[in-house]
C-alpha cells in the first residue's frame, strides 16, 4: 500500500522534520475527479473544517468545488481563495451576532435555529439589505428510517413548517434553500440513497407549503472512506446513478434547485499521510517499547482510538474522529525482515500517548519512519498541539510535478 512514489517523496523531506503531514496533490486530484465526475449534475461543496490547509483549499476550490464553511474564519478563508460569496454556504450552530454581521454579504448564511433566523433578519435590517439565506432542517426521520431524534443542529422539520407564517413577516431575509446532514462516514451507498429519497420528499413538502421554489437543496455529506483494512470504498458512481433517478422522478418539483453534496473526508482524507519516526527503543520487563515523535500531540487518532476502545471496545462512533478499534493501520518503513511484538508510545509525558500495544511489526530501530494513511481529514485539525511546548509537526504539500511546499 506504500508505493514507490510515496517512499521517494518521504526520502526527499528535510531531516529536520521528526514528524509531518504529507499532502499529495496527485491523490487529491484523483478524489476530486472521482467525486465531481460521479456527481457532474450536482454541485460538490468542500467541508473546510476537515482540513483548511491553504494549498488544499486552493486546489479544491480551483476545480469548481464550492465551500461548506463552519465558521466566519472559514468564510474568510474561502473568500481569500477566490470563492464568490454566493458559492460559500456558512452552516454552524451558535453563530454570534459578530459572526452573522460580518458574514452577511460574504456568503449564504444557513440559519441553524429559529432564533438565529430572527437575528439574521434583524442584522440584515441594520445593514439595510435583504439576505438570501438557507435553513438547516432536522428531518422528522432518521437515517435508518425510524423517527427523527432531537438534535443540536438545525430546526425540527415540523417546527419549521409551523414557523412559515412568521417567516413571511421577516422582511430582510429570503429563504432560498434547505440544508440537511445526518451522518458522516457511510460506506453503503444504498443507505445514503434511501436517505436522499426521504430528503427529496421532505423538501417537496416544504417547498409546496412555502409556496415558492427552492433554489438549492443541500443533501449533506455521508460519503465515507475505508479506514480499517476490512472496509472498502463506497461506490459513488452507483450512488450518483441512484440520485439521478430520484431527480428524474422529481424533475418538475426541483427544476430551479441546485442540488448540493458536501464532502470533507472523501476529498481530503486519502491525500494525507502522517509521517513520524522512532526516537528511542527500550526493553521493559520483557516488552519491546518504541518511543515515537509527536503522536497524541501531532496525530491524535491512534491515541484517542486506543483510549476509547480500551475502555469500551463496542463504544459508539464519535463523529468525526474515529469509528472502530483498529481503524488506524500504519506502515513501518524499514528494510528488515525480522518481526517483533512491540508497544508504541508517543513522546509526551502522559500514559495516554499510546499508539499500539503488543503488535507484531518489522523490528523497530531508532530512526525508522512510520506512515499513517488517511491523514488528510480530521487529523491535524483534531489534534492538540499545545502540550508541553513540543514542536508542531510540519505540513508539506507535494504538487503534481513533485515540488515540496513546506
Ligand atoms: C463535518 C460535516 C460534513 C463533512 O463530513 P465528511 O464526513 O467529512 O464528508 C458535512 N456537512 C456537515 C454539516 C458537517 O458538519
Amino acid at each position: 500500500m506504500i508505493d514507490e512514489r510515496l517512499r521517494h517523496l518521504i526520502a526527499r523531506v528535510p531531516k529536520k522534520y521528526a514528524s509531518y503531514y504529507l499532502y499529495d496533490e496527485v491523490t487529491l486530484d484523483n478524489s476530486i475527479a472521482t467525486l465531481t465526475g460521479a456527481f457532474h449534475k450536482e454541485q460538490i461543496l468542500y467541508s473546510m473544517k476537515c482540513n483548511p490547509n491553504r494549498a488544499i483549499l486552493k486546489r479544491i476550490f480551483s476545480s469548481g468545488i464550492d465551500a461548506d464553511a463552519a465558521s466566519l474564519g472559514e468564510v474568510y478563508a474561502a473568500n481569500d481563495c477566490g470563492v464568490p460569496p454566493d458559492h460559500i454556504y456558512y452552516s454552524a450552530p451558535g453563530k454570534t451576532d459578530f459572526d452573522i454581521a460580518n458574514a452577511l454579504g460574504q456568503c449564504i448564511l444557513i440559519a441553524d435555529s429559529l432564533n438565529e433566523l430572527r437575528r439574521i433578519n434583524n442584522l440584515a435590517c441594520h445593514k439595510n439589505m435583504k439576505a438570501l439565506i438557507g435553513i438547516r432542517i432536522n428531518p422528522s426521520f432518521s437515517l435508518t428510517g425510524s423517527i427523527g431524534d432531537p438534535s443540536k443542529f438545525g430546526v425540527d422539520e415540523e417546527q419549521f413548517l409551523a414557523f412559515l407564517p412568521e417567516l413571511k413577516t421577516l422582511s430582510h431575509v429570503v429563504l432560498i434553500g434547505i440544508h440537511t446532514h445526518m451522518q458522516s462516514q457511510l460506506l453503503d451507498e444504498h443507505l445514503l440513497s434511501t436517505y436522499y429519497k426521504k430528503v427529496f420528499s421532505m423538501a417537496a413538502h416544504i417547498q409546496h407549503t412555502m409556496g415558492s421554489p427552492l433554489l438549492f437543496l443541500n443533501l449533506g455529506s455521508g460519503i465515507g472512506i475505508p479506514y480499517c483494512r476490512d472496509e472498502s470504498n463506497m461506490d459513488v458512481f452507483s450512488l450518483a446513478k441512484q440520485l439521478e433517478h430520484l431527480r428524474f422522478v422529481r424533475e418538475d418539483s426541483f427544476a430551479q434547485a441546485r442540488i448540493l453534496i458536501e464532502s470533507g473526508r472523501y476529498l481530503a482524507g486519502p491525500c494525507g499521510w502522517y509521517i513520524t519516526h522512532v526516537i528511542d527503543t527500550k526493553e521493559s520487563r520483557g516488552k519491546h517499547i518504541a518511543i515515537v515523535a509527536s503522536t497524541l500531540n501531532g496525530f491524535a487518532r491512534p491515541s484517542l482510538e486506543h483510549l476509547v476502545t480500551s475502555i469500551d471496545p463496542s463504544a459508539p462512533s464519535r463523529e468525526p474522529l474515529f469509528y472502530r478499534a483498529q481503524s488506524t493501520p500504519f506502515f513501518v518503513l524499514n528494510e528488515t525482515d525480522e518481526k517483533e511484538k512491540a508497544t508504541l508510545y508517543g513522546n509526551l509525558c502522559t500514559a495516554a500517548d499510546i499508539i499500539a500495544s503488543d503488535v507484531l511489526l518489522p523490528k523497530l530501530s531508532v530512526g525508522d519512519a512510520l506512515a499513517f494513511p488517511n491523514a488528510g481529514a480530521y487529523s491535524a485539525v483534531m489534534t492538540p498541539m499545545q502540550f508541553s511546548f513540543q514542536i508542531k509537526p510540519g505540513e508539506i504539500y507535494v504538487s503534481r510535478d513533485g515540488t515540496l511546499h513546506v
